[in-house]
């Protein structure tokens, strides 16, 4: 089966009930016919469902698409893609240990990274966006134990070359761990590239309706055993409800990603030369910086676009006061466009210094592009950025 099919015809077994959709087990716990068939699951000899920290069968089939979409070996799902992102480091890193990243990663990564990390004793570093393959494998210690990058990035859209990366970690064994929240599988498999670890914030466009908080480590089964091992004794599982709601969102995750890009390309296209835009950013732009490793790695640019007003911070705040239909919200990846300033929120709390060092300029603007018609999507967006 192609993985459009996969994403709809996994399910959980039929019930005696016959139904066509997948059911919903919201349920804490799973029952035992008799005291040896518990001992039995208990001691890991059977695969039953215990209790729902560990696993559910509806958190289970949400996690089985995953795997089959993204082409991993096993998975485990969580609360939100922060638990994801904190479980893969908490479960494979230990003190004395090296993570190796790029500065540009999603806000509350970074404070996990810089701020949590070193608190158990774990070192990290920090290579630019646009570091080469001799800087990257310069920054390469004996203690490395695990490359973590986003690509393309949140909020910048800086695009990583995941096969000069992958092969770097392959030759000197460290593991590559990558948060692939922004393409998703369909437009980008990070594991065909040498990732042995990819981490989603399923919020985001595997939801794709703005609904419910989610996330999902897949990749090596090893790997993912050490990880479900740490999480089903620290607790970030996923509510069974919200893996239903997941699960039937991955059903239209290939259509929806199609038009979101297309959406994204025709906005991108059109505001390029803008009067009131300095630099536009869209991974599938020949203006983009690293346009070709998106095309050598992704099937299209994705869902978001960003540019730099000229204005700066005072123009990023008139321009979002002037949106009449797009949404001003901390989420992406919706149906409905959404405008962002992070500059103003999201980043407000670091330096002008540290913003500048992650390409976050003062008049920086996200566009989460959306399913509403482009040509709706297109005049909200001039009619703001007319006279700021
Ligand atoms: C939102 C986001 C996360 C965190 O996910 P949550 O579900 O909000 O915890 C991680 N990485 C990227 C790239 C994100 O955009």
């Amino acid at each position: 089966m192609k993985n459009e099919t996969k994403a709809i015809r996994i399910q959980t077994e039929r019930t005696n009930e016959m139904e066509h959709s997948t059911p919903l087990f919201l349920t804490s716990s799973f029952c035992f016919d008799n005291a040896e068939d518990m001992r039995a699951a208990f001691a890991d000899e059977t695969d039953d469902n215990i209790y729902s920290r560990f696993s559910n069968p509806s958190v289970q089939e949400f996690i089985d698409k995953m795997v089959a979409l993204e082409g991993a070996e096993a998975g485990y799902a969580t609360a939100s893609g922060m638990s994801a992102v904190f479980g893969s480091f908490m479960a494979l890193l230990k003190q004395g240990d090296r993570l190796l990243s790029c500065n540009a990663v999603f806000g509350s990564t970074h404070t996990v990274i810089a701020k949590y990390l070193p608190k158990y004793g774990i070192e990290y570093g920090y290579l630019g966006a646009n570091a080469t393959e001799a800087e990257w494998e310069a920054a390469i210690t004996p203690n490395t134990k695990m490359i973590y990058l986003e690509t393309p990035t949140n909020p910048g859209l800086d695009v990583l070359d995941l096969e000069m990366i992958g092969r770097l970690a392959k030759k000197h064994q460290i593991i590559l761990n990558v948060d692939n929240c922004f393409a998703t599988p369909v437009n980008q498999r990070p594991i065909e590239f040498g990732a042995d670890l990819v981490v989603h914030s399923a919020t985001k466009w595997l939801d794709g309706q703005g609904r419910v908080l989610g996330g999902v480590v897949v990749g090596r089964k090893d790997l993912i055993h050490d990880i479900y091992l740490f999480c089903r004794s620290t607790g970030p599982a996923l509510s069974p409800f919200n893996a239903w709601v997941l699960s039937k969102s991955l059903e239209t995750l290939d259509v929806r990603m199609e038009r979101h890009a297309s959406n994204a390309l025709f906005i991108a296209e059109q505001l390029e030369n803008h009067a009131a835009i300095a630099n536009l950013r869209y991974p599938f732009l020949a203006s983009h910086p690293h346009a070709s490793i998106a095309k050598k790695q992704m099937q299209n640019g994705g869902g978001i676009v960003c540019f730099e007003l000229k204005g700066g911070l005072e123009a990023g705040r008139k321009f979002l006061d002037k949106l009449k239909m797009l949404s001003l919200t901390a989420n992406l990846g919706d149906t409905r466009s959404i405008a962002s300033h992070p500059a103003s929120t999201t980043h407000a709390k670091l330096s002008e210094a540290e913003r500048q060092a992650v390409n976050i300029t003062p008049g920086l603007i996200r566009i989460s592009v959306g399913l509403e018609h482009r040509d709706d999507i297109l005049a909200d967006i001039l009619q703001a950025l007319e006279g700021i």
